[in-house]
Order: C-alpha cells, then structure tokens, then sequence
C-alpha cells in the first residue's frame, strides 16, 4: 500500500504528497466542465446554469477531500436522466476525453506497484504494458466522477476486476476502501506478520493483520474493511512462502552445507540483518518486511528453518 502524488492532468501540476490546494480543484472542475460542454456541443446540446452549479458543487466536494459524506448516500444524478450524458465522457473513444485519459495512463505508467495491495503487477496475468485505471467511487452509482482525476486511481487486476470491483458503502455506512491519494494516516498503519510451526508441518503458517497507531475510529474501519476485502492476508501469505520462506529457505541451505553456520543462533543473526536490508528497501508497511521481521524474531522458525537445511546424515553401513 502507497500514497501515489496526485495528477490534474488540467494543470500538469504534480502535487507531493497529494495536497490538495484550491487552485487544484478549480483547475480540475474546470477542465472536466470543458470536457462535458464540448461533447455536449458535439450532440447540439448546451449546459444548462443550474446543472452546471450543481455539478460544480458535486465535484468540489469530492475533491476537497470530503468525500466520506458522498460514499453513504446515492449521487442524485445517479437516479437522473443526466446518468448516461455524463457516463458518456468516460466511454467516448473520441475527442479531447480520449486525450486526456491517455495522459492519465501515460502519468501512470511508471506505477509498478498497485497502491491498494501493495505488490507488483502481473504484467503477464493482466495481458497488458499499463496498471488499469479503477474509479474509486464506482461510475454506476456516481457518474459525474467518471472522468475526474482523484477518481481515477491505479489499481492492480486483482483489486479491481476481482476483488472490488463495484463495492460500495451502503446508506449511512463508512468508506471501504484506503484511497491512494487523499489517506495520508496509512502511515499510521502497521503491517504485522505472524508464524506459526504447527507440530510435524513440513512448512510454517503465516498470518498477516493491520494495527493501527493512533488512528480515529472511521480511520481504523476502513483500514479493515479494505484488508480484509481486498483479501490481503492471504495474498501476503501466498507472496511469503512462495518469495520470502524460498529465499531464507536457499541462502540457510547453501550457508549450512558450506559449515559457515554452525547453530541456529548463526541463522537468527543474518535474518536480522536481513530484515534490515529489506526495511530499507521496501519501506516499513510492506508484506515482504513484516514477514522477514517476524523471520528474525521467532527462535521457534530459526530452530525450524535450521533443522530443514541440515543435510541428511549419511550412514555408514
Ligand atoms: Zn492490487
């Protein structure tokens, strides 16, 4: 999971740590009506004032951060006849909305990592060279945020197309879902990973699980509810047998058949250091670092981990 700086293509002002100013949100309100009145034009039909007020106001709300009120509540255009006019922008494969998207995607393509999960795109999988783009609020249930910008957040196949997919809070329920750009308090989260070595198991199990520090309660659900949606303690788990558990697994095998380990006390002291290595290079809330810290502080895995690099003994006969 990461905060990704926010793009208002309108500006090509690329905002650290994604402050969102004033002028920011005028920029984006005014590049999207731009939008919407020249494919309006387009079908010789015109705006009229009082819709462009309303969504004038709909898009300042959402921008401004304040978009916890629109997750309990069904947008009115949803139920209007302005619905399809408005969805229209994101499925026109013609004019200035096509431009602009493929700006968007442009911006994002150096996302390696899918803000939501955290890990690194199958580009194998996903049958593409992008990180698609999901909207944050769903389209169906809040048209007129289909081709905003904050509303369009890089999101991994998995997050996306089979997990989230259109998932929204019902009436008068909290948001479900971290969102990239505006949740700066998941630097308050941490990410912890457990072992267990179940008697006679050929391998260890994993169990991953989010804490927060300090945080409001709106805050602490939906950190939750987005673990737990998005399925990330399995996915983690999956990642460290297969990555983590293999790579301690190999170097402990090579180390102890050399004789440069002797104990599993030798084994505990690298796994510190590499959990070390792995906090520099990946930041602290990440899969991979929560399990190589639980790594190193368990005896019962080094003791574990130690045994099953021994080589058989050999006997004589
Ligand atoms: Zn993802």
């Amino acid at each position: 999971m990461r905060i990704l700086p926010i793009y208002f293509p309108a500006s090509d002002a690329e905002v650290a740590k994604g402050d969102v100013t004033s002028a920011h949100i005028e920029a984006e309100v005014k590049h999207y009506l731009t939008l919407l009145k020249a494919r309006m034009k387009r079908a010789g039909d015109a705006l009229d004032p009082t819709d462009e007020n309303k969504l004038e106001a709909t898009l300042e709300t959402y921008l401004g951060a304040k978009f916890n009120s629109m997750t309990s509540e069904a947008s009115e255009w949803a139920a209007s006849p302005w619905k399809e006019r408005l969805e229209e922008l994101w499925d026109s494969r013609a004019g200035s909305a096509v431009t602009w998207m493929e700006r968007l995607r442009e911006h994002h393509e150096t996302v390696y990592r899918c803000p939501s999960c955290g890990l690194l795109r199958d580009l194998a999988q996903e049958g593409g060279d992008r990180m698609p783009v999901d909207h944050y609020l769903p389209r169906s249930a809040w048209p007129e945020l289909a081709i905003v910008a904050t509303n369009l957040v890089p999101s991994c196949d998995t997050c996306n197309t089979r997990l989230k997919k259109t998932q929204a809070p019902g009436p008068g329920e909290g948001r479900l879902f971290l969102h990239p750009y505006f949740d700066h308090f998941i630097t308050g989260i941490e990410l912890l990973a457990k072992i267990d070595i179940p008697a006679g198991a050929s391998a260890p199990r994993f169990e991953y699980s989010v804490a927060g520090k300090a945080l409001a309660p709106e805050q602490e659900s939906v950190m939750s509810e987005h673990f737990r949606l998005l399925n990330l303690d399995k996915r983690y788990c999956f990642r460290a047998t297969q990555e983590s558990l293999a790579t301690v697994r190999s170097e402990t095998r090579r180390r102890v058949a050399a004789g440069d380990w002797t104990t599993p006390g030798d084994l505990s002291k690298w796994l510190a250091g590499h959990a070390e290595t792995v906090l520099d290079a990946k930041g602290a809330l990440n899969w991979e670092t929560a399990i190589t810290r639980a790594f190193a502080n368990s005896q019962d895995f080094a003791a574990w981990l130690f045994n099953a690099a021994k080589p058989f003994p050999v006997t004589n006969p």
